[in-house]
């Protein structure tokens, strides 16, 4: 089956700055990005809604955290993917394991999130992982295969066309355990031959991201593997000089 990278892939940095961040922290991490962007790479920014203007208007690409599954009316709270796209954002994190432990968005709320980002023109950046208890059990593909087909089977393979996955094996968030560049490369390559069985050139040009408390030291050798085409980045993304040199390594990896 193929693996090896191509060019109709670009490596992507995503920054997730969960419920953290400022107006001057907008500020600083938009002046570090901006002197760091190339062709080579997407570099997204993540932060929460009241800074997702902000973020946009200081010229960085950016997304938020997750999004309504439905179309306007009474959800006190929500936030429809229609605005976050007339503000001019332009991705959506859907399934961030916070989001499914914390807030038990299911496998089926998520795919209806990716469906409702994706109707107004936003792309989802699908996050799937395992937690420890299922990774010691073996669970890792089953589990990551179950977040994946949610999506497949309401939506057609079609829809990952327009959208990004993150594997974020859930023991490896916040947490300082990185999968090794080894396991991760094994999880991706069986996300990307999962989608190849379906759609061959869809799977060979589908991003897909690793996640889980990735660092300037550890980012390297993590996007130097084949199938990992850059990250999702939590803590670190909150550190300027932490974030552009994990944008740095990300450079001529893909
Ligand atoms: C995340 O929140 O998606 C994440 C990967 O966090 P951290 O890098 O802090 O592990």
């Amino acid at each position: 089956m193929w693996s090896g990278k191509m060019a109709a892939r670009k490596a992507m940095v995503a920054g997730n700055w969960k419920m953290n961040g400022s107006l001057e922290l907008v500020k600083q991490m938009s002046d570090a990005i901006n002197n760091v962007k190339s062709n080579e790479i997407d570099i997204v920014l993540f932060p929460p809604f009241p800074l997702v203007s902000a973020m946009i208007a200081s010229g960085v690409s950016t997304g938020t955290q997750t999004v309504s599954e439905n179309t306007p009316g009474a959800f006190t709270g929500e936030v429809d993917a229609q605005l976050i796209k007339e503000l001019g954002a332009q991705y959506v994190l859907v399934g961030h394991s916070e989001r499914r432990s914390i807030y038990k968005e299911s496998n089926d709320v998520v795919a209806a999130k990716f469906a409702r980002a994706q109707q107004v023109g936003l792309t989802p950046i699908l996050c799937v992982g395992e937690s420890e208890s299922e990774q010691e059990n073996g669970k890792t593909e089953q589990i990551v295969a179950a977040q994946i087909d949610a999506v497949i089977e309401k939506l057609g393979v079609a829809a990952l066309k327009d959208s990004v996955i993150a594997y974020e094996p859930v023991w490896a968030i916040g947490t300082g355990k990185t999968a090794s560049p080894e396991q991760a490369q094994s999880v991706h390559k069986f996300i990307r031959d999962k989608i190849a069985s379906l759609n061959s050139d869809l799977a060979q040009g589908l991003t897909i991201l690793y996640g889980g408390s990735v660092n300037e030291k550890n980012s390297e050798l993590l996007f130097a593997q084949t199938d990992i085409d850059g990250g999702l980045i939590g803590g670190a993304s909150l550190k300027a000089d932490s974030f552009t040199a994990i944008c740095n390594s990300a450079k001529g990896t893909v």
